[in-house]
């Protein structure tokens, strides 16, 4: 199965991708952790990548098609995968369809996690991450059982040097602008399904669990 988790920034795609891919014996292939590792390493890509994350923009289309279509070409995207932030504009919406083309694959789903503008900044300025594992928690929503500490591996958890409140703010503009038109886009293909993220993080797992045992068993 070959799934697309969309959604504004903040709205709990890597949190529901950690559950769906448990779930689903899926691969987790996030763009934003791609880029994330390609920035410590300081590789070109990354380098280049660096400028437009930090300010909140979207890394230029070129450059994460690219990433992408190697991404897919290896043999362990074959037993399935969830693509976590990929396409996020319609131009990689419509290479993404080429790639998969080429490499006779196809899409069974695009999941879109809905939430609404408010509550995304205080998502987002509330996230810390695990330094060692990537565990995503909340300071208020859901907090690691010891304060600054990973649950799983005892990691220390950081803030992301995009997460501040300006820096959403674009990012959430840049949704608005850049993200927001792939829904119709998808609408149009009947694989769209929109589950309302505003809730609890099991209750919004439910929905999207229940749809993707639908499409599994098509
Ligand atoms: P995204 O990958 O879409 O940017 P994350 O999964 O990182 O989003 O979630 C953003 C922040 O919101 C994290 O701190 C996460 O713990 C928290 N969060 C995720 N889902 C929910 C939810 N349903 N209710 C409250 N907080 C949530
Ligand atoms: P979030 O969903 O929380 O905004 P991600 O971790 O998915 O964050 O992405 C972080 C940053 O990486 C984005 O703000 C953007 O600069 C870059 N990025 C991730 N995925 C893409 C993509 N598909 N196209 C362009 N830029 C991307
Ligand atoms: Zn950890």
């Amino acid at each position: 199965m070959l799934v697309v988790l969309m959604g504004p920034p903040g709205a709990g795609k890597g949190t529901q991708a950690e559950k769906i891919t448990k779930e689903f014996a899926l691969l987790h292939i996030s763009t934003g952790d791609i880029l994330r590792a390609a920035v410590k390493e300081k590789t070109p890509l990354g380098i280049k990548a660096k400028e437009y994350m930090d300010r909140g923009a979207l890394v230029p289309d070129e450059l994460i098609i690219n990433i992408m279509k190697d991404r897919l070409a290896k043999p362990d995207c074959a037993g399935g995968a969830l693509l976590d932030g990929f396409p996020r504009t319609v131009e990689q919406a419509e290479a993404l369809e080429n790639v998969l083309t080429d490499l006779n694959m196809e899409l069974d789903a695009v999941i879109n996690v809905d939430v609404s503008a408010d509550e995304l900044i205080d998502r987002l300025t509330g996230r810390r991450v695990c330094r060692s594992c990537g565990t995503t928690y909340h300071l208020k929503f859901n907090p690691p059982r010891v304060r600054s500490i990973c649950d799983h591996c005892s990691g220390g958890l950081y803030q992301r040097s995009d997460d501040t409140v300006d820096t959403v703010k674009e990012r959430l503009e840049v949704y608005g602008k850049q993200t927001l038109p792939l829904i119709e886009y998808y609408q149009r293909k009947n694989l769209y399904f929109a589950v309302d993220g505003s809730r609890p993080i099991d209750e919004v797992f439910e929905d999207i669990s229940a749809y993707l045992q639908e499409r599994k068993e098509e």
